[in-house]
């Protein structure tokens, strides 16, 4: 990976293999869910948790092969009990469904997210009702801790985010859902348009597109995605 790997502190964690139901874009197809670990020197900051157990209808329509998220940490001598903070990108049912493991400890959203997740998505799930939940809600820009931010990337969904961290080789993105994969970033970097077969990760197309211009514009060193095994390097 560009020799960089450990440079940028950021560490993917697989945790899902899903299969796409009829309804996606890449029906049929399986493909990977993602985690992530940053360390820092306040700890490990966790962006997204993965796909729970114990809900019928997912485990019935996207067929999850899943990690434990503590086994998948302990394999990079990394225990829940470092972890200081959650961050994320959005709260479909593949990103936060194991926060449970994290009572007491700050999980940031953004307020809108949690508003229109808490009405529609999540509330169908109980994965974010549990004792000591403690969900910080957001209102655009914010630092988590000096030198890792989030950014409003709205567009899959209105309350998406990303996380900007400032490293020794430059800035790293996690860009979440928004672009959807490495070829999606490409594709906008070089035509600063979604392509035609492009879904807007199935929200706002609009609001989509400005989110990965705004990405780009930051120049950024490496990104990383929720739904790739690899990273996007700039040259
Ligand atoms: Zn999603």
């Amino acid at each position: 990976m560009a020799g960089v790997g450990s440079v940028d502190g950021v560490i993917p964690l697989p945790l899902t293999q899903v299969t796409w139901p009829n309804s996606h874009p890449l029906a049929g197809q399986r493909g990977v869910v993602n985690a992530f670990a940053i360390r820092r020197e306040e700890g490990v900051l966790l962006v997204d948790t993965g796909v729970g157990e114990g809900n019928p209808r997912t485990d019935e329509v996207f067929q999850p092969q899943r990690q434990s998220l503590t086994e998948a940490l302990q394999e990079h001598g990394i225990s829940l009990g470092d972890v200081f903070a959650v961050v994320h990108g959005h709260l479909h049912f593949d990103h936060c469904g194991n926060d449970c493991l994290f009572p007491n400890i700050p999980i940031y959203v953004q307020r809108r997210e949690w508003e229109v997740a808490r009405e529609g998505y999540v509330s169908l799930l109980d994965w974010v009702d549990f004792d000591g939940a403690d969900y910080r809600q957001l209102d655009g820009i914010a630092e988590i801790v000096p030198g890792v931010r989030v950014l409003p990337t709205p567009g899959h969904t209105v309350g998406h985010q990303a996380v900007v961290i400032d490293t020794p080789i430059g800035s790293v993105v996690l860009a979440g859902q928004v672009p959807y994969d490495v070829a999606e970033w490409r594709y906008v970097r070089q035509a600063r348009a979604l392509s035609a077969d492009s879904d807007g990760a199935s929200g706002d197309r609009e609001a989509y597109l400005a989110s990965v211009l705004a990405l780009i514009d930051i120049e950024p060193r490496r990104v990383w995605f929720t739904h790739d095994d690899e990273p996007w390097d700039r040259d």
